[in-house]
């Protein structure tokens, strides 16, 4: 890197080499050459996928729908054991695809290459993947694109980890008025059912003035709400050189002109601050939702998920939040048949669901995740117990948030308009503060603009609302 200041200059530098490249093939093909990232998981997966994409761009790739296209990225996730053998079987139709196009590029990124076995797997069993690289050197992609059209020859590129973050890459949003932002990466916390940490690495945290240096573009640019992004927000700042608390960061983006929302994902109850609290409580823009992932209401399994709370302390921190910002709305992830549930733990969820009324929750049925604690777990708890338990879980807290929809009725509130409603002619799709949804009579202009919307019907986990103009 001797010549280049920084890692974003060398890749802008590839983003140059690799655009000659593309000049020549589209003068040799008589078109522009087309883009296909497909992403799977999580809001951290669309981020980077966003940043793929702005890298793609940059070089001319043109972006299509369609994964027939002369590069088609694949941005895993591995969560679950079954997300692997689904990208397995679909590999098998872009083999398919590239025997029709032998020039289409096709590359597989994201959390699933942060594991040796399915980089063996897919070096021996798919050779016709031509890039494969992890979460840690996404922002490479252009000089992995420059090597691969040198060498013709498959490049993996797999980084164990790194402390690295790489600022000021080229990035294309899926929305015009609102957009992720990365505040950190990795997860310290190792609970005992979760990969994450072993495919994202360890908790970094951007400078602040590099976050806020991004909002302040993204407000130019129109964008009025923000989601901070993080596998536990509450970590934020701590391994900077001057720590800043999440709640600290919070105040500042507060002052960043033009941006009228900021939500945040995710927050962990172990150490949630009072000053977070407080902060949210104070603030004009903070949307009152608070996404607290709990998993199980009891304390026994709480601790064998290595979660670093009980019942008690998630209850106790849901009053405070609750007492502090009124009408705050609550939502949650809960996992069913962890090994080891008995009816008693399964009650123990069942009686914080009832206690807490949740507006939603991700609710996920416990996957061994090979390579995680959990997964050498005896009393793996069987199928249909499992399924059992989860419809009532669902019917819990469907019971709860109807009782919670049921206060909205009458009120007027502010509402982001996202989308045109495809179900209904006519009708616009936005989100209250409370992230809960809003449909309502109104034209696609509106898209992008928040409107006074009074509420006038409640549907279950979404209102039927009508503008009120002026
Ligand atoms: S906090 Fe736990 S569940 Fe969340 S990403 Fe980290 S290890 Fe996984």
């Amino acid at each position: 890197m001797n010549q280049f200041n920084t890692e974003a200059e060398k890749q802008q530098y590839y983003i140059e080499q690799m655009g000659v490249w593309y000049q020549e093939r589209k003068k040799e093909l008589g078109r522009d050459l087309s883009c296909c990232i497909v992403t799977m998981g999580c809001q951290m997966n669309e981020k980077d996928s966003e940043k793929l994409l702005g890298v793609l761009e940059s070089i001319g790739f043109v972006e299509t729908e369609s994964e027939e296209a002369d590069i088609t990225l694949f941005n895993t996730c591995t969560v679950r054991e079954n997300a692997n053998t689904k990208l397995y079987g679909h590999l098998g139709y872009v083999k398919k695809m590239k025997e029709k196009n032998p020039n289409m590029i096709v590359g597989l990124c994201g959390c699933m290459m942060q594991e040796d076995i399915v980089v063996e797997k897919i070096k021996k069993s798919y050779r016709f993947v031509d890039l494969i690289f992890g979460t840690h050197n996404i922002f490479k992609l252009a000089e992995l694109l420059y090597h691969y059209t040198k060498s013709n020859s498959p490049i993996i590129d797999i980084w164990e980890g790194t402390t690295e973050i790489v600022e000021d890459l080229p990035s294309d949003r899926k929305f015009s008025f609102k957009s992720g932002v990365n505040i950190m990466y990795g997860c310290n916390n190792f609970c005992s059912y979760c990969i994450v940490p072993y495919v994202r690495g360890r908790e970094r945290s951007r400078k602040p003035e590099d976050i806020l240096k991004e909002i302040k573009q993204l407000a130019a640019e129109g964008v009025k709400e923000v989601m901070l992004l993080g596998q536990n927000v509450n970590s934020y700042g701590k391994n900077l050189e001057k720590p800043v608390s999440f709640g600290e960061l919070l105040q500042m983006v507060e002052q960043v002109d033009g941006i009228e929302r900021i939500r945040f994902m995710t927050p962990h109850p172990k150490d949630l601050s009072d000053e977070l609290i407080e902060v949210m409580a104070n603030s004009s823009k903070i949307c009152h939702h608070m996404h607290l992932p709990m998993q199980s209401g009891s304390t026994k399994l709480l601790s064998a998920m290595n979660r670093h709370y009980t019942k008690e302390d998630f209850l106790n921190l849901a009053y405070k939040i609750k007492e502090r910002i009124p009408g705050v709305s609550f939502t949650t992830d809960i996992i069913v048949g962890f090994p080891g549930e008995t009816e008693e733990d399964f009650e123990e969820t069942l009686d914080v669901v009832r206690k807490v009324k949740f507006d939603s929750a991700y609710t996920y049925v416990y996957s061994k995740r090979t390579g995680t604690p959990a997964a050498m777990m005896d009393c793996q708890v069987d199928k249909d117990t499992i399924k059992d338990r989860f419809d009532r879980l669902l019917k819990t807290i469907k019971e709860g948030s109807r009782d919670n929809r049921k206060h909205g009725v009458g009120k007027t509130e502010p509402v982001l308009v996202e989308a045109v409603n495809d179900h209904e002619e006519g009708m616009m799709t936005g989100r209250l503060s409370s992230n809960i949804l809003v449909h309502f009579k109104g034209e696609k202009e509106l898209v992008g603009k928040i409107v006074q919307v009074k509420i006038t019907e409640e549907k279950g986990f979404y209102y039927i609302g009508e503008q009120i103009n002026g």
